[in-house]
């Protein structure tokens, strides 16, 4: 879910998926992020917005208190009561709540306690930097495709080798 999220984000080859409600719409059902035939509001797509753009500095290596701080923020606005600043990361969510948002916080946090979240990384190819899950068993994996963008930064590393042998 957090790979998608961050994913939606405009690309060069592709504008923002959760641009509007109608755009947004069908990738927050698959995401299980909307209740059974919901649709979601344009304070929800700002919200999700909000999200993804912590997230995004999240996994752009911001593993900063003030990153960590906003985001008790957010999950506070959503009812929910987070600490992303301790080590014992703890929630507690008050009932009531439904939003995307808070479905949102509670998968990240999860993701967190759990220890999956060292496995959501971020493409080696500077100009992709898609996220991806990295599901080796030595959470090694560079790329978010190996034939898109781990071939063209090996060929890259190999034509650069190969300059630095011929000139010495
Ligand atoms: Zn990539």
């Amino acid at each position: 879910m957090l790979v998608e999220i961050a994913n939606s984000r405009a690309l060069s080859v592709r504008p923002d998926l959760l641009a509007t409600p109608a755009e947004a719409v069908a990738l927050l059902r698959t995401l299980a992020l909307l209740p059974e035939g919901g649709t979601p509001t344009e304070a929800d797509l700002d919200e999700i917005r909000e999200f993804r753009s912590v997230l995004n500095r999240l996994l752009a290596g911001g593993e900063d208190t003030e990153v960590r701080t906003t985001l008790n923020t957010l999950a506070r606005r959503v009812a929910l009561n987070a600490d992303f600043t301790s080590e014992e990361a703890t929630l507690t969510a008050a009932p009531g709540t439904d939003r995307p948002l808070a479905r949102l916080v509670i998968h990240l946090f999860r993701t967190v306690s759990d220890n999956t979240w060292p496995r959501v990384r971020l493409c080696a190819n500077e100009e992709c930097a898609a996220a991806f899950y990295d599901t080796t068993r030595s959470r090694t994996q560079r790329w978010h495709s190996y034939t898109d963008c781990g071939n063209k930064s090996n060929v890259a590393a190999h034509r650069a080798r190969a300059r630095a042998a011929k000139t010495g």
